[in-house]
């Protein structure tokens, strides 16, 4: 029962063979049992869980009607603030920090009777690929503990594919969705940039930054993007339009899509394997009837380059605010500068001191225009060679990352570990939706497919998505370690 879909256990729901209660236990039970080795979490509301749950219950006794994801308990990442409960991004900065409002997709969520079991751990202010950046520790990958389950959002894949969470929501500035999908067996959703509200999610890289659903299947990606995704004055860049339901886009007929592989998403230090698995996909969707188009993009070359410029630059703006004065953790010191320089010093990791420093250096005078004017140039080159390629094709087929999950502290200088993005930040910097879904397995590890979409074309990767999801049943329904 941990490992079904949010789209199965609504049915058991509603044919009332189990209560929402008995399932919100059940997970707990499970999520209590696993999260001492995985450490998915960093905090948990299980009394909140237990009394959304029971008011879930009651409107079925009522024989109303219930939303579908009503009832079914999931996970939040720790950078997406839920009123009352803590919101630590995983820095001893906000460690008691607690929220004083809903970001936008928790209200959302609330309105279609959520439950959550939690918040899920993440490198501090999601930077990072593996969650080591934790200030709280990392999470372990529940297909083998000795590996990292991906990151920023690792602690929101591993409750998952653990089955200590029906769904969960992470974020994703450069990958933070896609990559830990990939490594942990998941489907991992990163909308259109502006279709999912941003309010309520803390700041890291505001014009990259984008929540989205982490799931066992497609549909559960339609399921949870219907329900956050929506226009929110409250967010300046949230798109006006009206809301779709995107499980209507779930049919397995991909005849006459045009697929287009662009080479330099396969270049040196992508694995064979994982090539070969990209490969093979491919001439499943050949098969299926749609058209395989060779494209080429490329700047993709320069979109790490160009990402840890930008994403450092907003970085070290947004995280000014962290001052000890207006949040969480303060360090005292003989005057006000010191109290800045010693809570800083003590609040932050080197991770997120080392993204501050070179985003105040790429933004400084003298710098700017080296560098961060330059990088946001090249920025609108990439969009023009994604348009160019989108102009031949309507889904881009990409590796969600280079392999399979890498071992704890297999990567010692940061520089290396930031090459590893080279397939997800090119999605965030032109805004596209993309999709990862499991494409095969490499070592007994999972190994994730990106379908990258034209902006707003949600419903199009969900299509492909789909279709390869329905053909591969052994890919999305493998449990790590059996069934459990
Ligand atoms: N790995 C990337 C980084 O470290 C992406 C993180 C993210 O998407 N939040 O910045």
């Amino acid at each position: 029962m941990n490992l079904m879909t949010i789209h199965d256990l609504h049915e058991k729901l509603i044919a009332k063979e189990l209560s929402a209660v008995e399932l919100t236990k059940a997970v707990i039970a499970r999520r209590d049992a696993a999260d001492g080795e995985i450490h998915a979490y960093l905090s948990t509301s299980d009394e909140r869980a237990l009394a959304q749950a029971a008011k879930v219950d009651e409107k079925i006794a009522a024989g109303e009607s219930i939303s579908d994801m009503a009832g079914i308990p999931g996970a939040i990442k720790d950078n997406i603030c839920i009123k009352g409960e803590t919101c630590t991004a995983a820095s001893r900065m906000l460690e008691h920090w607690v929220a004083p409002y809903h970001a936008t997709v928790i209200e959302k969520l609330a309105a279609e009777d959520f439950v959550s079991l939690g918040k899920t751990n993440l490198d501090e202010f999601a930077m990072g690929s593996s969650t080591e950046n934790s200030y709280f520790g990392p999470s372990r990958n529940p297909w083998d503990t000795e590996r990292v389950p991906g990151g920023s959002s690792g602690g929101s894949a591993a409750a998952v594919a653990a089955g200590e969470a029906v769904w969960s929501l992470g974020s994703d500035t450069g990958g933070s969705i896609r990559q830990p999908a990939s490594f942990c067996g998941l489907v991992g959703l990163k909308p259109t940039y502006g279709l999912v509200s941003r309010y309520g999610l803390l700041a890291f890289a505001s014009s990259l930054d984008q929540i989205g659903p982490i799931v066992r299947d497609v549909t559960d990606a339609a399921i949870v993007l219907n329900a956050i995704a929506g226009h929110d004055p409250r967010d300046s860049t949230s798109i006006p339009m009206e809301k779709k339901d995107y499980k209507k886009a779930l049919t397995t007929d991909v005849k006459g899509l045009r697929i287009g592989v662009p080479e330099e998403f396969f270049g040196p230090g992508i694995k064979e394997e994982t090539k070969a698995a990209i490969e093979a996909a491919l001439r499943f969707y050949g098969k299926e009837g749609a058209e395989i188009v060779p494209v080429s993009i490329p700047r993709v070359k320069s979109g790490v380059s160009v990402y840890y410029i930008i994403a450092p630059a907003e970085a070290s703006s947004n995280l000014a605010r962290y001052d000890g004065v207006g949040f969480g953790f303060r360090m005292p010191g003989k005057d006000i500068v010191d109290m800045y320089i010693q809570t800083r010093s003590a609040g932050f990791g080197p991770e997120v001191k080392r993204r501050i420093m070179l985003g105040n250096y790429v933004l400084s005078a003298g710098y700017y225009d080296a560098y961060y004017l330059k990088a946001l140039k090249v920025r609108k080159l990439l969009k023009d060679d994604f348009d160019r390629a989108f102009s031949q094709c309507d889904v881009i087929a990409a590796p969600s990352a280079s392999g399979e999950a890498f071992r704890f502290g297999a990567f010692s200088d940061p520089l290396s570990l930031y090459m590893e993005d080279i397939c997800t930040v090119p999605v965030n910097l032109i805004g596209a939706p993309s999709i990862s879904i499991p494409v095969g397995f490499h070592d007994g590890m999972p190994l994730g497919m990106q379908l990258i979409g034209k902006a707003l074309g949600e419903e199009t990767i969900l299509r492909a998505a789909y279709a390869f999801e329905q053909g591969h049943p052994e890919y999305t329904k493998t449990a790590p370690k059996g069934d459990m």
